[in-house]
């Protein structure tokens, strides 16, 4: 491959290395009040409040740098709604590596405080026709360029961002599930029931991870926008152990799997990528790498798993 990069020490750096900038919000610390120092310009008042610090310290800042918690939120959703400037996202899935090892969707469910029957990233078991072979299709969100989820969302709950990422704001979701009648590739998830989950103190809700998911609204993959923020690679792609799962910006035609960095355009041409379901026009973020030359058998992606995993493919056939 050109470009190549081996080295694991990329995985969590290559983002950074093409030159994301680290603009992440912290959100972390007294309570849900304020962030002392988010308004390091602004003239200092000369009046200070004590606070407790995230580790626990006795902090005196100035009033002029306390926000209150609902504009902080309120920029947290400017943020999420504006993206990453000069970017355009993009995922390459290696069908010819996948083995259901399915460490991409345990990383998903515990970085997103998911519960084990949500599966933002789902690895379905596909065979084309009779006399072919079945192999392993993971799904996340597509993140289209056409998006149909957000074209017929009425309230403007989900929306498509400059860099490419289709986000949930389940603030403002009203549950109506236009958005997962519309998606054609049924990417997202209902939360039927609170996920009761323990959000760390102090945390301000983002769409970039939409945690914590809120009963009655409607969730799916997020690309980690909140990793992307901070250089990182998201934690599907850090997580597979088999390479299948590449990611990176279409502007740069650059793209890793955290092993080997790539230039996606040849990646397309040497392997013969594609969309799926092309022709339903949506034009997916999310390109495939036929599974020729397939480096696992498929059963292996079966072995010693749990009944409810294993039982759940024993179905599978042509779609
Ligand atoms: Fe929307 Fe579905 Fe496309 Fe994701 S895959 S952007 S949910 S239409």
């Amino acid at each position: 491959m050109e470009n190549n990069e081996k080295g694991k020490s990329s995985r969590r750096s290559f983002l950074r290395n093409v030159g994301l900038g680290v603009g992440a919000i912290s959100v972390a610390g007294v309570a849900n009040a304020a962030i002392p120092g988010a308004n390091d310009s602004a003239v200092k008042s000369g009046k200070t409040l004590k606070l407790l610090s995230p580790d626990g310290k006795l902090v005196e800042v100035d009033l002029s740098d306390i926000k209150p918690a609902k504009e902080i939120q309120a920029e947290v959703k400017s943020e999420a709604m504006k993206g990453l400037p000069n970017r355009k996202f993009v995922m390459v899935i290696d069908l010819s590596k996948c083995a259901n090892a399915r460490e991409c969707v345990h990383a998903c469910q515990e970085g997103h405080l998911l519960p084990k029957d949500h599966e933002w990233m789902k690895i379905y078991l596909l065979q084309d026709d009779n006399l072919t072979s079945k192999y392993w299709f993971p799904r996340p969100c597509f993140h289209c360029d056409k998006p149909m989820c957000v074209s017929v969302c009425p309230v403007g709950a989900t929306f498509k961002r400059p860099d490419g990422i289709v986000l949930v704001d389940n603030q403002r979701c009203i549950g109506c599930k236009f958005c997962m009648t519309g998606c054609p590739y049924s990417a997202r998830v209902f939360n039927w029931k609170d996920p009761e989950v323990e959000v760390p103190e102090g945390h301000v809700y983002d769409p970039e991870t939409n945690i914590p998911a809120v009963e009655g609204t409607v969730g799916k993959c997020v690309f980690c926008a909140d990793n992307l923020r901070k250089g990182v690679l998201p934690r599907c792609v850090q997580a597979c152990p088999m390479g299948v799962l590449y990611f990176g910006d279409l502007l740069e035609d650059t793209v890793t799997n955290g092993v080997e960095t790539v230039r996606f355009s040849k990646l397309m041409a040497d392997r013969a990528g594609y969309r799926f379901k092309e022709d339903l026009g949506t034009l997916p973020s999310v390109y495939y790498l036929p599974p020729y030359n397939r480096e696992f058998p498929v059963e292996m992606g079966l072995e010693g798993a749990d009944e409810s995993v294993s039982g759940r493919y024993k179905k599978a056939g042509p779609r």
